[in-house]
């Protein structure tokens, strides 16, 4: 029997649209094992797209009601997309609460009016975070978010799942801003792999770019798993759904790029276990 499996998932608790139980029937309907909710984390600024403080027991409570309606027909785990970015947001505040956590970073400075902004939030604001806060100079932008990855690796409490880890290339398409096959930015790259190996991390495949028809490619490249196999680092298979209709959105593509590396197995959270599974086109052999 194949099933599918999915750890990245929104709502309206934050950027996404519909009701935790929208996604749990459109998980059950789409042939899941497991769906795992993973709204962004709260914040220390004002942000419409993240869970805020004060809905944090209701998120959590809301989830576990649906754990134990929906037990029958399908696991449901209580996790967080944490926005990771250096002095402020730490994986530890929330992770006690929760079954596992995303680890992200859409956050990279301050720009000089004192606003906070994600830079992938669109091209403009991405555009805006070069020229404001690095004049200009994507190669150090690029570093910084590289950068702000290894401090969360190197943080007391670690993520279990790297968020899209190449997500700095969302508005990449065609080079726009740098070329993926330039030295420095493989250097960077393999810098910040060596250490997940190192840390013993998932990685997640993040179909994401392909169903908003963004990139032509997934999180992280295929370049960037061919490597992650070479080093043994797990992955795992996710969709960030922000609505149920994306639940699963290339998926059978993703299984057969990670097969075609030679990925047999990806990493879940299974029966409150971390485990590895068979990887198929059609499903993960549960
Ligand atoms: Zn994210
Ligand atoms: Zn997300």
């Amino acid at each position: 029997m194949t099933k599918w499996t999915n750890f990245h998932t929104h709502s309206y608790f934050c950027d996404g649209h519909g009701t935790l139980e929208e996604f749990v029937q459109a998980a059950i309907s789409k042939n899941f094992a497991v769906l795992g909710f993973s709204s962004h984390s709260p914040v220390p600024y004002k942000s419409k797209n993240v869970l805020k403080f004060e809905n944090v027991i209701e998120y959590l409570r809301k989830v576990q009601i649906l754990k134990e309606k929906h037990s029958n027909e399908i696991e449901i785990y209580t996790g967080m997309e944490i926005d990771f970015f250096a002095n402020y947001s730490k994986i530890s505040q929330f992770s006690d609460y929760l079954d596992y956590s995303i680890g992200s970073v859409h956050q990279l400075g301050i720009l000089p009016d004192g606003d906070f902004l994600n830079f992938d939030y669109s091209k403009t604001d991405f555009s805006r975070y070069t020229e404001e806060i690095f004049n200009g100079d994507i190669k150090n932008m690029v570093s910084q978010y590289y950068l702000q990855i290894i401090l969360m690796l190197c943080a007391e409490k670690k993520p279990d799942i790297i968020g899209h880890l190449d997500l700095i290339k969302k508005f990449n398409r065609n080079d726009q801003f740098f070329s993926e096959k330039e030295t420095w930015y493989k250097d960077l790259v393999l810098d910040v792999l060596h250490l997940i190996a190192e840390k013993s991390c998932v990685i997640e495949v993040n179909t994401r770019p392909m169903i908003r028809g963004l990139l032509d490619s997934f999180y992280p490249s295929k370049w960037i798993l061919e490597e992650s196999f070479r080093l043994n680092i797990p992955v795992t298979l996710n969709c960030d759904a922000h609505i149920p209709t994306e639940l699963g959105g290339f998926y059978p593509q993703a299984a057969e790029m990670l097969l075609e590396i030679g990925y047999k197995e990806i990493l879940i959270l299974y029966k409150n276990t971390w485990q590895f599974v068979e990887l198929s086109q059609n499903g993960l052999k549960i």
